[in-house]
């Protein structure tokens, strides 16, 4: 009833809160709703169900209907897969808050924290199909009336997390902002995995957990986790965002979704001639404001005096003391004008975060990914299981618009490892699991992803078609109980894991075998299994390495497993090769497993060839 709903004062300030378009205001609005209807926010547990209850306006039971249908998926057990769990969520940008949701559904108990007091990041952000699609589910149209409408395929950053803040709020997370995570406190005595934050006396400093998600985005690693650097050729990306002034002019204008050189030689060259201004792509989205992102060449960069001198050096060249800002802009704003036909009239600087035009230059050469996807860290008793998501898992390669997608798969994961450990599964096998997953998902397209959005869940195998839940076993993680005081990690190598039925193409591996055994008694290396049972090819391997440590003669064809300790023992401890088999396993021909073999194997390989410093 209309009249009612403008004197109940919940209604309107749910209005408030649903449109609210800053981090401040959404915080702000939905304390006073709390406050209203006199619901405790920290409630977690029956937060939404009494908000439900207690806000009876029309309006909001449209964003129940759509969260509820999330909510009663059978993943979540009702809300009852995690509710023995505590989760720390590092980062309110996309993914940290699209993985907070995700483990309120589950029934955990979730508290984010974000550094940053606002929400300012202009930069718009293609979506995949399943990400919008998704992200309605969510109600987001409710939040955003434009999102995604007619064949608009991207939200900026902050209405992103704008819509995600909301949902998470309205699903009892607890959002933190203006707090910054400094490092993990360990166990002691009764007290559990603390937070070590920034400022030290703020009340999520207390809050003990027992699953620590990070999402603090680029290249931010917590400990215990270690990065890979994918290099590229040299690649400058040049962001800016312009006012969008919402006239019919700027609506007439078309979006330009990523011309690469390639496919459009004469319009790189005319722009070339016409400006001096030379790019290897660029794409331009017309959202909350006008935001271009392109690739420029560093020489024409250098022509024009945006970078004053050349270094080989990425970040050197990119040193703020080495770009001319306002060269910068000019830059920006005549490639902006020139690839919209000078159709945008008066291209006027959105601010950024500083209260400055909105442009930014930035290296994206080196790409990093992390080596593995989970930990699990264990002190006084008491463990921790720890996740990567979003960019700090893998940073995207912006012109794909891989980040969210990528980012949202593994969320969704992450969940998925969480639901897991809730429920009890031993922690090797969920690292295991999460891992395998981890696996497929730089492979991910929006082509080889399920098409059947309606039926995409936390679990891996509803989304993606070539989901191996098991391709890394829980024997291939290394054991707490071999490093009390280490992580437990994967190996170092993840790009050793692949799918087990191409164990047959490592030819050039057995070769090193064969070679490096042969002439060794009752040793005959031709497969990564049965050749192996007896553990004298193993110790062989060793004895032509370092004859030193390990006396052939004394060792017999029929003790397998002392040979297999034995050599384990000494590639442990001389070379640092983690355990992955057991050497009981080993010595029964049928407990081989020869992905575990190859990865081992591959190993050993490696720390026998490198060149001597
Ligand atoms: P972020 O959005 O970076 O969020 C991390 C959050 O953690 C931040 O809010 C940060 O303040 C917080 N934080 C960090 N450290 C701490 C700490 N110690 N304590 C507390 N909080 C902390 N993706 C696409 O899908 N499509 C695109 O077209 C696209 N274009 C892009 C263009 C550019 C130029 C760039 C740079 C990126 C682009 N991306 C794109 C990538 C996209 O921005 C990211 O994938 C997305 O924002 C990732 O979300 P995230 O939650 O992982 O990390």
């Amino acid at each position: 009833n209309p009249l009612l709903d403008s004197v109940d004062p919940s209604h309107a300030t749910f209005d408030l809160f649903v449109q609210a378009q800053s981090c401040k205001d959404v915080k702000n609005h939905f304390a006073a709703l709390c406050r209203q209807l006199d619901i405790d926010p920290r409630d977690f547990r029956s937060f939404y169900i009494k908000l439900k209850e207690r806000l009876n306006y029309w309006k909001a039971k449209a964003l129940w209907t759509k969260l509820d249908k999330r909510a009663s998926h059978p993943d979540y057990k009702q809300g009852k897969a995690s509710t023995k769990n505590k989760c720390l969520v590092l980062g309110a940008g996309p993914c940290g808050l699209r993985t907070a949701i995700e483990l309120s559904l589950l029934g955990a108990q979730v508290v984010v924290l974000e550094k940053r007091e606002s929400f300012s990041r202009n930069n718009v952000l293609h979506l995949w199909p399943f990400t919008i699609y998704d992200l309605r589910g969510l109600g987001a149209k409710k939040f955003y009336g434009k999102f995604c409408t007619g064949s608009l395929d991207h939200i900026s950053i902050r209405q992103l997390q704008l819509v995600l803040l909301k949902v998470s709020l309205l699903l009892g997370v607890e959002v933190h902002t203006g707090v910054e995570f400094q490092n993990l406190i360990e166990p002691s005595g009764e007290n559990g995995w603390t937070a070590k934050l920034q400022p030290g006396s703020h009340p999520a400093a207390t809050f003990q957990f027992d699953v620590f998600i990070s999402a603090g985005g680029g290249r931010f690693v917590p400990d215990g986790f270690k990065h890979k650097e994918l290099r590229g050729k040299l690649a400058i990306g040049i962001t800016t965002n312009f006012i969008n002034r919402h006239t019919a002019a700027e609506a007439h204008v078309a979006e330009i979704s990523g011309v690469a050189r390639i496919y459009n030689q004469k319009f790189f060259q005319e722009l070339l001639t016409e400006t001096g201004i030379d790019l290897e792509n660029i794409v331009y989205y017309k959202d909350d404001t006008h935001y271009f992102v392109m690739t420029a060449k560093k020489k024409s960069l250098l022509k024009m005096g945006v970078i004053k001198r050349d270094y080989s050096d990425a970040e050197e060249l990119l040193a703020p003391a080495n770009v001319d800002q306002e060269a910068l802009c000019r830059y920006a704003h005549d490639a902006a004008t020139f690839s919209t036909g000078g159709k945008l009239p008066d291209l006027q600087f959105a601010k950024n975060h500083a209260g400055q035009p909105d442009v930014a230059m930035f290296d994206f050469t080196c790409m990093h990914r992390a080596e593995n996807a989970s930990l699990v860290r264990e002190r006084g008793g008491k463990k921790l299981l720890m996740g990567l998501v979003g960019d700090c898992l893998v940073e995207p390669f912006w012109p794909l618009g891989t980040g969210i997608a990528r980012g949202f798969l593994a969320s969704f994961d992450t969940a998925w490892m969480v639901r897991s450990w809730g429920m009890g599964v031993p922690h090797l096998k969920v690292l295991a699991e999460r891992e395998s997953i981890y696996q497929v998902l730089s492979q991910t397209t929006p082509e080889n992803t399920c098409k059947n959005y309606a039926v995409y869940s936390i679990n891996p195998k509803t989304r993606y078609t070539r989901a191996n839940l098991s391709s890394i076993h829980a024997n291939q993680v290394r054991t707490a109980e071999s490093h009390p005081s280490q992580p437990i990690a994967l190996s170092d190598d993840l790009s050793l894991f692949v799918p087990s039925d191409s164990v047959n193409g490592f030819e050039e591996l057995l070769r090193w075998c064969q070679k490096h055994t042969a002439g060794y008694q009752n040793v005959n290396v031709n497969d990564f299994s049965q050749s192996w049972r007896s553990g004298l090819a193993l110790c062989a391997l060793i004895h032509h390495f370092r004859p030193r440590l390990i006396d052939m003669s004394s060792l017999d064809e029929s003790s397998a497993v002392y040979n297999h300790q034995l050599a384990f023992s000494v590639l442990e401890k001389e070379l640092g090769i983690p355990l992955v088999m057991s050497a009981s396993d080993l010595a029964k021909s049928d407990q081989i497993d020869k992905l575990s073999m190859v990865l081992y194997l591959t190993q050993v390989q490696k720390a026998f060839t490198v060149p001597a410093k």
